[in-house]
């Protein structure tokens, strides 16, 4: 059976930064592998007035590094049609109808067409509503709407927005991106848990002792100062990425690997975390902002510096935290996470601690033995890794901690799929696994929507750490007061 994918689509926000850098090049990926050949097309749309042919030269630029002749590029480039439209201007989706309809027949695209927002959440409501209003949706084929985070900015605007786009799309017609949700080792997870029995079987709170999340980055806010500043991480990170991994480690065995069952699942793991009393949020959770340093040299400025920035501003780029999850499979285990700007190194790992023996028997001068930790490498690095305690070579009864380690070679992991480019080919297969489901999104709103009515209540001294270091000492406090510490400490390497 051909692999190839029909569909037509249209890209709002054509001309921006998340088209030229991820979509374009997703798509050539595609293009390359044969899941999209003869029959698609791409309709561009942005308000700036480009021709075809200038659009064609941007999406060749945009995939330069991964072309394979000049020839491939362009007859792909070929497949691509600008169209100049405000999507707050009604009469222009009269004309992107027209043209749909002639690319429908040109490309015989079985009126399969799928819409991606890449732009400000502010339109996406607007969008769906015109779309619909003005006949863009087709009864033929499929219609799927692909929207970029965020999804709101509490849970009373993103019900408020899901209310907007459910009154066009259907909830299975609604694909809201989590970019992580398409990381190969993020997919992985289940892999891990699932595949293995040994894990499985010892996959909750009897056998684990705590499970450590951190998604950390070195890079400051950049140019996105602007958006960061009304945002912060709570926001950016916890309430999608964290919250998402989290679920993935916690849910119950689907009955199936395919999306309802895995969704099933993940929503009841989610709807089980522990919503904290406005009073105990500090109990829980710790948050940073970072300031000025100067590492090798080099100068680096505090997040109040930056572009875009309030010079007083209260919003955090760090946060660190314990999340309950009280159902009868986790009970007691604390699911650690922290996620920051301007830490020491950039990486994603989840280390999972297991408990300890009952006995210790060996000659440790009464040291505990070292629990055993299983490593899942999410970013830069992909890979595994398994501490297991061995006995010391030579007499007496030692011990020692050995690292069983996979790591996957620089090679596989640069030809391993791009997350965009996967969950593009999940949406065209209509796979809405690697999705998160508005039942998902209300959750993770709501506990979100405690902590940062909490924190708005307050006056906080920022900034409270360095850049470069592994965000502010109270975040080592969180686990230490529970009798544990952060397993990765890249700051003290
Ligand atoms: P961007 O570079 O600012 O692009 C915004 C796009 O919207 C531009 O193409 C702009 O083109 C178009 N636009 C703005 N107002 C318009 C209007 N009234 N009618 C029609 N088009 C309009 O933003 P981005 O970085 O690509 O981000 C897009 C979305 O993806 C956002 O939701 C963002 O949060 C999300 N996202 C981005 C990234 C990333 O890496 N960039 C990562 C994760 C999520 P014109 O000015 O020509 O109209």
């Amino acid at each position: 059976m051909s692999k190839e994918k029909i569909a037509l689509f249209t890209i709002f926000g054509g001309t921006g930064d998340l088209a030229k850098r991820k979509l374009y090049p997703s798509l050539y990926r595609l293009y390359k592998k044969g899941y999209l050949a003869e029959k698609f097309a791409v309709i561009g749309t942005a308000r700036r007035e480009w021709t075809d042919d200038y659009y064609r030269e941007i999406v060749v630029n945009s995939i330069q590094d991964l072309v394979e002749s000049p020839e491939h590029a362009q007859e792909f480039a070929s497949h691509f049609y600008y169209q100049s439209h405000n999507v707050t201007d009604i009469e222009h989706y009269d004309i992107l109808k027209l043209l749909s309809e002639t690319l429908d027949t040109r490309y015989q695209l079985e009126g399969n067409r799928l819409f991606y927002l890449a732009m400000s959440p502010k339109f996406f409501g607007v969008i769906s509503q015109n779309l619909k209003d003005c006949n863009l949706l087709t009864a033929e084929g499929f219609n799927r709407l692909i929207i970029e985070k965020p999804f709101g900015h509490d849970y009373e605007s993103a019900l408020e927005l899901n209310n907007q786009i459910r009154a066009s799309f259907e909830e299975n017609q609604i694909y809201r991106i989590d970019h992580y949700l398409g990381k190969e080792m993020v997919q992985n997870i289940s892999a891990v848990r699932f595949a293995n029995n040994m894990f499985e079987a010892m996959w909750n709170n009897r056998y684990i002792d705590n499970i450590q999340i951190t998604l950390s980055e070195s890079i400051g806010v950049e140019e996105r100062g602007g958006y960061y500043d009304t945002s912060g991480a709570l926001r950016d990170m916890l309430q999608n990425h964290i919250l998402q991994v989290i679920s993935l480690l916690a849910m119950e065995p689907p009955t199936r690997l395919q999306d309802k069952e895995i969704r099933t699942e993940k929503i009841k793991a989610l709807q089980a975390v522990r919503l904290f009393k406005p009073e105990e949020v500090s109990d829980y959770l710790v948050r940073g902002q970072y300031g000025p340093s100067s590492i090798s040299g080099e100068e680096l400025k505090g997040y109040r510096e930056e572009f875009n920035v309030a010079p007083d501003s209260q919003t955090e780029t760090f946060v660190a935290g314990k999340i309950m999850i009280d159902n009868f499979r986790w009970s007691g285990v604390p699911f650690y996470f922290r996620t920051g700007k301007r830490l020491t190194n950039k990486g994603t790992q989840i280390d999972i601690e297991f408990k300890n023996v009952p006995l210790n028997l060996f000659d440790n001068n009464d040291e505990p033995l070292p629990p055993n930790v299983l490593t899942i490498y999410i970013q830069p690095i992909e890979g595994f890794s398994l501490e297991l305690n061995t006995k010391k070579v030579g007499l007496g009864l030692e011990t020692e901690t050995l690292q069983l380690e996979h790591k996957h070679s620089a090679e596989t992991t640069a030809n391993s799929s791009e997350a965009y480019e996967k969950l593009i080919l999940d949406c065209l297969n209509g796979d809405s696994t690697n999705f998160t489901h508005w039942d998902e999104v209300a959750s993770s709103w709501k506990f979100v929507d405690i902590i940062r009515k909490a924190w708005d209540n307050e006056i906080v001294e920022f900034p409270n750490y360095p850049s470069g270091s592994m965000g502010p000492v109270e975040s080592d406090q969180v686990l230490t007061k529970d009798g544990f510490k952060w397993h990765w400490c890249p700051d003290k390497q």
